[in-house]
């Protein structure tokens, strides 16, 4: 028997929902590189139910039970008298999310003796310390793809949100306005813009597919160069620095993970290498801007304009400037949601794990943790979101 501690955000503000918008929900039968979708043997959800929530509890609580696991479901992560700290000493498995994190820092993996899987329900391992779990020797994996193709939609809408001014315009009809001058004052055209993406992995190679028919120039820098094939298909120019790729770009998407190498990549020194007026949208990870960088260039004027749905800590406390800095489209992180079953029954049944899911296993960096992280740790200032105050 396993105790599994699940890190989840609350509940909406009127309740679990009793209903929803939609009666179905579109769903891909693969991945677009091939690879299939988690495949559970069994789910006992309707998909489209809102999961990812307290009340969802991912779905799996009679997956655990009949398995005779012990499941424990909270959103009080943050402090020394959160439930989760609480409840670390005898956890088997912890299960958090990247838009919720339970930023699993080497004071706590140190604190749950029994830990033996970290399960990251979503894309990005970086809320936990990767080099404390090297050295206990915890797998952490997450599910690689569940929610790309999401991301991807949203960096595409947001970027089209900044460069047409969409929200302030539709802010004046909310308002009561009509004010035409106002809206377009700050509004151009996407086409013919240069936009670049720092990382090609899945998300970022799904914004330059999604964006190639605006008639844009594309550009990318990523460790990895994309296939001659899949240069020449999306016409996209490779960059072999950030510096040379922001330098010629009027839009620069964010999309690699967050770990040593990029924490505050985009500080004062890289934003001044791009053109002024240009825009930055990262649905990456927050720190892998510097804050305050970003809030002098929105004021300086360097930046027209700032959007994502990431931030640190999250969730981010009420005066963090990112909510009140100039020309930005910030939402709280909410571009995915996933399943994790296949993971745990793997992990159960003493099946390997996919290579694609795994981020460190056997005290090393593995599968995708191997392709995308350095070993390390970017966990440094979550203790920061204890300050976030419920509204
Ligand atoms: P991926 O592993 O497919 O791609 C990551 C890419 O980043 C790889 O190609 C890798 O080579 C590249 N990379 C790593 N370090 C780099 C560096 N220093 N410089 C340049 N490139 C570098 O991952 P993905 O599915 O595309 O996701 C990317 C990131 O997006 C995740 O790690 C996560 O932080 C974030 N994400 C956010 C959300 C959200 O809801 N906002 C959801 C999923 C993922």
């Amino acid at each position: 028997m396993a105790k599994i501690v699940c890190v989840l955000y609350d509940d909406p503000v009127d309740g679990y929902p009793k209903a929803y918008a939609r009666d179905e929900v579109a769903q891909p039968k693969r991945y677009p590189d091939g690879q299939t979708l988690p495949s559970p043997k069994a789910i006992d959800f309707k998909p489209g139910t809102l999961l990812g929530s307290v009340s969802g509890e991912l779905g799996l609580r009679k997956f655990l039970e009949s398995n005779d696991h012990q499941l424990m479901v909270t959103s009080s992560k943050d402090g020394a008298d959160s439930v989760l700290d609480q409840e670390l000493p005898d956890a088997d498995i912890v299960i958090s999310q990247p838009f919720w994190p339970a930023y699993m820092t080497r004071e706590r993996i140190a604190k749950a003796s029994k830990l033996r899987l970290i399960v990251t329900a979503g894309i990005g391992s970086d809320h936990i310390d990767l080099q404390a779990a090297i050295d206990r020797n915890i797998t952490v994996a997450e599910v690689t793809y569940c929610n790309s193709i999401s991301v991807s939609e949203h960096v595409v809408m947001m970027i089209l949100a900044l460069v047409r001014n969409y929200i302030p315009s539709y802010e004046w009809v909310v308002t009561g306005g009509w004010n035409i001058a106002d809206c377009v004052a700050r509004s151009y055209d996407l086409e013919a813009m240069q936009v670049g993406t720092v990382a090609a992995g899945l998300i970022g190679s799904a914004v330059l597919r999604r964006l190639k028919p605006f008639d844009v120039g594309l550009h990318y820098f990523d460790r990895h160069r994309l296939p001659e094939s899949v240069e020449r298909e999306l016409n996209v120019t490779y960059h072999p620095s950030v510096e040379s790729m922001v330098e010629v770009c009027d839009v620069v998407t964010i999309n690699c993970p967050l770990h040593p190498e990029t924490e505050h990549l985009f500080n004062d020194a890289l934003i001044a290498k791009m053109k002024r007026g240009s825009y930055i949208v990262n649905t990456a990870r927050g720190k892998i801007c510097d804050r305050d960088a970003i809030v002098r260039a929105l004021e300086s004027g360097q930046l027209a304009g700032y959007a994502g749905d990431v931030w640190f800590p999250q969730p981010a406390p009420v005066d963090h400037p990112w909510r009140s800095m100039p020309h930005h489209g910030m939402t709280p992180h909410i571009s995915g949601t996933s399943l994790t079953a296949q993971t745990l029954e793997c992990w159960f049944e003493n099946r390997p794990i996919r290579d694609e899911y795994l981020i460190v296993s056997a005290g090393k960096l593995a599968g995708a943790g191997a392709h995308s992280y350095s070993a390390g740790d970017a966990t440094s200032g979550s203790e920061e979101a204890v300050r976030f105050k419920k509204g």
